[in-house]
Parts: structure tokens; sequence; C-alpha cells
């Protein structure tokens, strides 16, 4: 019924999707390098960015390499700066489906998803928040609900430009607020793990007792 207005394509390749597939083809799906990362949550490179400044934190899970010849690379920019954020939702839905299979995050207990809000300013200039999309891949396979109106993220204050990287951090971190109880445990979500910097401080937002465990599609490679 909607093939009118989003053609039965993969969105990365071109070729006609089959039945079920939607967004990306299992072709290029397969193509996303994987991290293995669900197989060791507290033992991976996204951990060891993430946990020593979150001591809620009890696992990361980052699905694929964001490096120069993924696809994902160019899935991210669709979704930040094209309009097409579908991609990236097949990319979660496929992760969602390893994590069941083969990973060690607890499903079972987890309460619920919360996106990585962007801001009301941004949100109107983009029309989505591709964390959201994210979420969406995420919560059928695992049968979990999305909070959509937990956690808001308010107008970036003056330019970044002229502040320090401290300075820069304590605006980032007064960016972030709780508007609704969480509940524990719960899945945070995010595109791509680079620095840290925004979980971080959007992490430090939760409630202490909140026991996170956090969720993006990609990472980007530490420069060595
Ligand atoms: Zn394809």
């Amino acid at each position: 019924m909607w093939s009118w207005v989003f053609p039965r394509q993969c969105g990365s390749c071109g070729t006609p999707l089959l039945a079920g597939e939607e967004g990306a083809c299992i072709a290029c799906l397969l193509r996303l390098p994987q991290t293995l990362f669900w197989r060791r949550p507290q033992q991976n490179d996204g951990y060891y960015r993430l946990a020593p400044l979150n001591p809620n934190i009890r696992g990361v899970i980052c699905g694929f390499w964001y490096t120069a010849g993924s696809p994902l690379r160019i899935w991210v920019q669709l979704a930040k700066y094209s309009g097409r954020p579908h991609l990236l939702r097949s990319a979660a839905t496929y992760l969602a489906y390893l994590i069941a299979e083969e990973g060690l995050l607890p499903l079972d207990r987890m309460q619920g998803i919360l996106p990585i809000p962007i801001s009301a300013a941004r949100l109107r200039r983009r029309g989505y928040n591709q964390a959201e999309w994210i979420a969406q891949g995420l919560s059928t396979p695992w049968g979990l609900p999305i909070l959509h109106r937990h956690w808001k993220r308010q107008g970036a204050s003056a330019s970044q430009l002229q502040k320090t990287r401290i300075q820069r951090w304590e605006s980032l971190k007064e960016d972030f607020l709780c508007t609704q109880a969480i509940p524990s445990p719960i899945v945070v979500v995010d595109d791509v793990l680079t620095t840290g910097a925004t979980l971080t401080a959007a992490l430090h937002s939760l409630p202490v007792q909140v026991e996170a465990w956090v969720v993006t599609v990609g990472i980007t490679q530490r420069r060595r």
C-alpha cells in the first residue's frame, strides 16, 4: 500500500526488496561489518569508552563498525541529512535479532527502550529523531515499549565554538532532562558511538539507581 511512497527497493543498492525485507536488502545487511559486541557486553571498546564515566551502565552493545568502507556510514548520513532513516531502522532490526539470538543482553528483564532525544529545534528541522527510528527497529523484535516522552533535550545554548572543552561538557550535561520516572533496567539507544560525550551527558541526567544497557547501531574505530 505504501509502495508508491517508499518504493520497494533496497535503499542502499537499489535491488527490488523481497517480502519481509524493508529499507535494506539482506545482502546489504550482511555487508555491515559486525562487531560481535553482543557476545561480550562488558568487554568491548564501546564499554571501555563509556563505563568508566557512567557507573549506571551494565553493558554496551554497538552493532557494526562505522568505518570508511561500511555501508553504515552512508546510511547514517542519509538518516541525518537526507530525510531517509529507513536503512538505519533496518540495521537496528537486524541487530535486534543478532542480540536476541546470540547476545548476552537480559532482554526479559528490560523495562523499555529509551532513545537519546534531540532538541525541539533539530526535530523541527529534520522532521524526526533518528534514534527513535533505531528504537523502533529494536522494539518490535524484542517486544519492548519505546519510552517516548520520558527524556528531553533542551535547545543547545550559544555557540559551542567559543567554549573550552570543560565548558562544552558542562553545557552538554545540562541539555538533558528526565520528564517522567524512568523504569529500570532500560536500554538506552543512539545511532553511533564516537567519543561517548553525548551519551555520557545523557546518562548523567538519569536517576542514579537506573541500570542502563547502551545499544548503538554503529561505533567508530579509535584512532591509534
Ligand atoms: Zn541492498
